[in-house]
């Protein structure tokens, strides 16, 4: 065995008994680069291979029969157009039928004198006993790698060839490693790790694998503080430019809004003034539903900035959405003298455009995140506004912060011998679940803009499959386009079927001319021009489209207040977050808005969908889909590189107050960044994620 005493964890994969160069290769391409990395590949799930029931005692529901298979068979039914494979599966005590949808393959892959353990649903069907699309493993295989002869095996995810045998294989070479991984908190008993990580990969029974997700929940919880914390030190030896807050200016602009700012309104604006007059930079989260009015928010920490003589950036998604908020920032902004300029793609003279910026000659620049990319230089950004973005990492400020000046490094603030950096304030209307809050985003000032401004009213959704269009979704549209309110027509993006993206929504485009002879319908989609986009969206905007058909480019921001109607196609294929974001489209102005959530097929719908039929409070669908899917899936980006977040919860509020005091001891004794090696460059990985800064 390779490694005696106590492995480097940090060692290449191709280090380990068995692992070959080619093998190697592939498993870099699946991120596994260390055999930490390799280590903590968790398994999907676990099987008791005891809990085998003979066919004679079956009863309906989820069973597993180990047995041997005959008589496979493969069988195309035109009618249904798909494949059938049967199989009959049998055992000392008798036999039952196999079956499985459009799995053609299975026919081929079993071997005829091998036992194999099934497991899948037993029904009454088609007027017979059938276990149904059973998943199987070989006898063998289980056999192979069970020590203790518990029936207790874990299942691993396959990557790509690599099979959940190929994965036990490995860990069955490394168990003794395993067994002495060394420790990674100091804030546990000795061995608690290994214990933990031969518990998860080699476990009896279930509570095996309980208590070995507790720690490394609790070790996953713990990373996450403090690398946060760790973000958070190192904003706070950054220096920003002061943005001195004055009554007079504030109350100036506000006095000239055609509305009155909501209560919710007034403390988040209060509460980024305030940071704005600080000497490090602030780092602040603004979040509030869509249409809760964030970007007046802005406007007005802008006009602060402005009143200071600094210039302000403010960077979208979309060359849609920051054409938008060049607009409205112009219509707030410029009478009062500030200089707003759009920087897109689509704009011309750029050169001109960007000499007049870095000779300070304009106030406001509003652009896509390509600014902070390309070679857009500041005469002195002193602030950032993130439009819509949870996740903006450490580079992304690092390129910021070169920005605010003609160099190759950051500039340096001589008398307070710090390098000085834009305040940030990002924006975002998906709310980021409380206990997120207290770990990953733990570096951030949260302000939420908790209620919509008055006279909005609620919009209603309403789940319709294919069939019930004709009678309850065009009966609907017509009266609206009658009364010449505007529709959102969304349609998925279609990758699988090789028809690309313009063609699917032009072809949906033309099924609507049909239905709606007398609407004015047109289309849009990501593959369009930037100006062409921007010429459609205005022409909505201006009221001279009914139906607008499009991708999901209009999902964030855009504001249509005369567009009331939204039609979201194919709505099982898109999370829920984003379901409320495309929703947030309509419900903008004072008529009352509805969203038609369009399923196919007849299958009932999903939970997501009925949440989000119930409830329109953004927070309250957060939570929901953090359980739902956990925070891998819904913060995407965490799922790169470093960031597991396989076995933390995130909802076990104990453990997340356990490891914050935790990690406030850790800091407290400075030699313990130097002593814990792993633990500190494990967190630094983290670091690059867990930030706006
Ligand atoms: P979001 O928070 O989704 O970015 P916007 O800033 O785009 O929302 O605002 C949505 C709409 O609400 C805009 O038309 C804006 O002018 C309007 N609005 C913002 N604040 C108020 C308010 N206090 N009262 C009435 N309308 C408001
Ligand atoms: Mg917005």
């Amino acid at each position: 065995m390779l490694y005696n005493k106590t492995m480097d964890l940090f060692g290449e994969v191709r280090e380990i008994q068995g692992v070959g160069p080619k093998t190697s290769t592939a498993l870099n391409k699946y991120g596994f680069f260390t055999v930490k990395d390799l280590i903590y590949y968790f398994p999907r799930s676990y099987e008791d291979y005891k809990k085998t029931t003979k066919i004679t005692d079956l009863t309906p529901g989820k069973v597993m029969i180990k047995g041997k298979i005959k008589n496979l068979k493969t069988q195309y039914t035109r009618r249904r157009n798909f494949n059938i494979t049967t199989g009959e599966i049998y055992d000392e005590t008798g036999v039952v039928k196999a079956i499985w949808y459009n799995q053609p393959y299975r026919a081929k892959t079993f071997k005829e004198d091998k036992t194999y353990f099934f497991t899948g649903n037993f029904e009454f069907k088609y007027n017979k006993y059938q276990l149904t699309s059973p998943t199987t493993v070989m006898a063998e295989e289980i056999e192979e790698t069970d020590h203790e002869d518990s029936g207790f095996q874990p299942i691993y995810p396959a990557k790509g060839s690599y099979k959940s045998i190929w994965f036990k294989r490995l860990f069955e070479n490394l168990r003794n490693e395993i067994a002495k991984v060394p420790d990674l908190l100091p804030t546990v008993k000795t061995g608690t790790r290994a214990d933990a990580l031969f518990n998860i990969h080699f476990p009896n029974n279930f509570d095996d694998v309980e208590s070995a997700k507790k720690y490394l929940a609790y070790e996953e919880i713990f990373e996450l503080i403090l690398a946060s914390k760790l973000n958070k030190n190192e904003n706070s030896k950054l220096k920003a430019e002061v943005l001195k807050f004055n009554a007079e200016n504030t109350k100036e602009l506000v006095g000239s809004l055609p509305f009155k700012l909501t209560n919710a309104q007034r403390l988040a604006a209060w509460d980024i003034l305030k940071d704005l007059e600080k000497e490090t930079p602030m780092n602040r989260l603004l979040q509030g539903d869509v249409g809760s009015g964030k970007t007046v928010v802005s406007a007005l920490a802008i006009y602060q900035c402005f009143k200071s003589k600094k210039q302000a950036a403010l960077l979208a998604p979309t060359a849609i959405l920051a054409t938008q908020h060049a607009k409205t920032l112009k219509t707030l902004l410029e009478p009062l003298g500030v200089k707003v300029e759009l920087l897109i793609s689509a704009t011309k003279k750029k050169d001109e455009l960007k000499k007049r910026i870095k000779n300070g000659e304009v106030d406001v620049v509003v652009g896509t995140h390509a600014i902070i990319t390309d070679d857009t230089i500041f005469k002195d950004l002193a602030f950032a506004i993130i439009d819509e973005q949870h996740r903006f990492g450490v580079m992304q400020r690092q390129k910021l912060l070169l920005k605010t000046g003609d160099k190759s490094t950051a500039p340096w603030d001589a008398e307070s011998r710090r390098l000085t950096a834009p305040h940030l304030l990002a924006m975002t209307a998906t709310p980021i679940p409380r206990s997120l809050q207290l770990t990953i985003f733990g570096d951030l000032n949260v302000s939420t803009i908790s209620e919509l401004p008055k006279g909005r009213t609620p919009i209603k959704t309403k789940i319709l499959n294919e069939i019930q269009m004709k009678d309850e979704l065009y009966p609907v549209l017509n009266e609206k386009i009658k009364q010449r309110e505007q529709i959102y027509w969304i349609c998925k993006l279609i990758e699988e079927t090789g028809r690309s993206e313009a063609a699917n929504v032009k072809k949906e485009a033309d099924k609507l001319k049909i239905k709606f002879p007398k609407a004015k319908v047109e289309f849009l989609h990501g593959k369009m021009k930037p100006d062409e986009k921007d010429e459609i969206m205005k022409r909505f905007s201006d009221g001279k489209i009914d139906i607008l058909v499009s991708t999901t480019v209009v999902e964030v921001g855009v504001d249509v207040p005369n567009a009331t109607q939204i039609v979201i196609m194919d709505a099982e294929s898109f999370g829920l977050a984003q379901l409320h974001q495309l929703r947030g489209r309509v419900g903008r102005g004072t008529k009352p808005s509805s969203c038609f959530l369009i399923t196919n097929g007849d299958t009932p719908p999903s939970k997501r969908l009925e949440e989000l039929e119930k409830s329109t409070d953004g927070f309250h669908l957060a939570e929901v889909d953090l359980k739902l899917r956990g925070p891998g899936e819904i913060y995407g980006q965490l799922q790169h590189g470093a960031m597991n977040l396989k076995i933390a919860s995130l909802t076990d509020t104990k453990t997340i107050s356990k490891a914050q005091k935790d990690v406030s001891l850790f800091l407290q004794n400075k030699d313990n960044m130097l002593k814990y090696e792993e633990l500190m460059r494990e967190i630094k990985k983290y670091q690059q994620l867990t930030t706006l800064n």
